[in-house]
């Protein structure tokens, strides 16, 4: 017996490793805040991209302990320095994620009392903060009450969750697959065919839509499509529409393809990751007007409220369509489920035990109320405007309009000085955003559309302000002399 307790007690002394003294937790906290105050205080000085690569070696894990002091220095070198800095403004490639400070406290929060936000029963705290914030996002986007949601860790997660519910509300399976349609643009994000194809629904029929000038739906096209399908004896079961596409930012037309999905009785699902937040904005609400329709919602405060990445979100009126795949009854959870008034996030989700994610999100709305949020989002609808009269300023040409704040340009052969008038168009921006990306002073990102190669802009991140903008028009300015010198 005074073995065992021995035995434990020299083990115990090691472990206790693992909660550090006061004085030990004083001095990372000191350490840690330091890092921030440096990396936020310099981030307006340093380069949104820089083409470095990693020493993997120096990363990697042999069981050695290191001081915490070496550990953030590897990190400056080896992580922060490298690829796209998604903190920084200059992060207009992509669509950027946030990562504003009240919701890093709101993480510290979240691990320090771990709290467990899959079942009400755990942490009924956790649970309702999370639900609470399902419902603010329900009124915003003008959900009814009994519909349901799911913080995930992203719209990837979301997404899947949605078409999981639409396929099992409209029974697709066995037999049904392959005469089942399911209607979509071509520029839909990918995470939406790699869910389609995750529930097992990769022999369905798919319909890429035709669009209109700015890349929107058709929705003539779309009930067309339809009505052959339906006389062709297939089944239509599920339109998907985009609030803000990734690559050009379009919202397609929510209230005629809602209408459209009503009369056929379609699952209508809106994957508004990307632009759902900007209905917060009295600039582009008039965008968004039928999303209310939608059975399934997607939405990424990861992008739109300016989180770090982890989270997005999801909301689905069918609450028995979502629980169909993933509500379940496990003997080793019978204490849990005594009682079932509360919603439990698990029973939304392929997750059980889940990062208490609901904290970082709710810590910074009840902190800063949402007029900051709202005035963020207006600011770079603006700041995408005046982006865009630069360029043109300088002898670019741009996009349409764009709904939102993703926009995109190019040099134009008719402007380029008589010397180099025989250059290839496409070959020209190729080389101005190699140029670009070799600068690194602001991170921008191409695509091609119908053939033609553009530099795009995604203008999403809190810290993107008007000396931004100036110091990316400044770096194009640059690479344009090197070009044509
Ligand atoms: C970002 C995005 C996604 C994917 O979301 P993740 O959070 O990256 O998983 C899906 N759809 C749209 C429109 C997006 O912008």
């Amino acid at each position: 017996m005074n073995h065992l307790i021995e035995k434990i007690s020299a083990l115990a002394s090691i472990s206790d490793q693992l909660e550090p003294s006061e004085r030990e937790r004083d001095q990372y906290n000191q350490q840690i805040q330091q890092y921030a105050d440096r990396f936020i205080n310099t981030i307006h000085d340093r380069n949104a991209f820089s083409n470095g690569k990693v020493n993997p070696g120096s990363l990697a894990i042999n069981g050695e302990k290191k001081s915490l002091e070496e550990l953030l220095d590897l990190y400056t070198k080896e992580v922060t320095a490298n690829g796209i800095n998604p903190a920084s403004g200059g992060h207009i490639g992509y669509i950027p994620g946030g990562g504003i400070f009240a919701a890093a406290l709101g993480d510290f929060l979240a691990d320090i009392t771990n709290e467990y936000a899959g079942m009400y029963y755990a942490s009924p705290g956790a649970v309702t903060i999370e639900n609470e914030l399902i419902n603010w996002m329900k009124s915003v986007f003008g959900f009814p009450d009994n519909a349901i949601g799911n913080l995930t860790s992203g719209g990837s997660i979301a997404n899947l969750i949605a078409l999981t519910a639409a396929r099992d509300q409209h029974q697709i399976k066995g037999t049904q697959i392959n005469r089942s349609v399911i209607y979509l643009s071509p520029q839909v994000h990918h995470c939406i065919h790699k869910a389609i194809r995750i529930i097992g629904l990769e022999d369905i029929v798919i319909r890429e839509l035709n669009l209109d000038e700015k890349f929107r739906i058709d929705p003539n096209y779309l009930e067309q499509q339809i009505m052959q399908d339906e006389a062709n004896g297939l089944y239509p079961f599920c339109v998907i529409a985009s609030a803000g596409t990734t690559d050009t930012g379009a919202v397609d037309p929510l209230e005629d393809i809602g209408t459209i999905a009503s009369a056929h009785s379609l699952w209508y699902h809106i994957d508004a990751a990307y632009g759902g937040f900007f209905i917060l904005t009295g600039s582009k609400k008039h965008l968004f007007k039928g999303i209310e329709r939608a059975d399934s919602l997607v939405i990424d405060p990861h992008k739109g409220m300016f989180l770090p990445y982890g989270t997005g979100a999801v909301l689905v009126k069918d609450k028995k369509a979502v629980f169909h795949s993933h509500h379940y009854l496990a003997n080793y959870m019978q204490d849990a489920i005594a009682d079932d008034l509360d919603l439990n996030p698990a029973d939304v989700s392929p997750e059980l035990t889940k990062h208490f994610r609901g904290l970082r999100m709710w810590l910074p709305l009840q902190l800063h109320g949402i007029e900051p949020f709202v005035a963020c989002l207006e600011e770079k609808l603006l700041l995408t405007q005046y982006f865009r009269n630069q360029l043109v300023d300088i002898g670019f040409e741009v996009g349409p309009e764009p709904d939102l704040s993703v926009s995109y340009f190019w040099y134009p052969s008719k402007n380029m000085p008589a010397g180099h008038a025989g250059l290839d168009e496409n070959t020209f921006n190729k080389k101005l955003m190699e140029l670009i990306h070799q600068d690194g002073r602001v991170f921008l990102s191409s695509t091609v559309l119908e053939d033609k190669f553009v530099i795009r802009m995604a203008i999403l991140s809190f810290r993107t302000k008007l000396k931004t903008v100036d110091k990316a028009i400044e770096m194009v300015k640059d690479a344009m002399a090197q070009l044509l010198k």
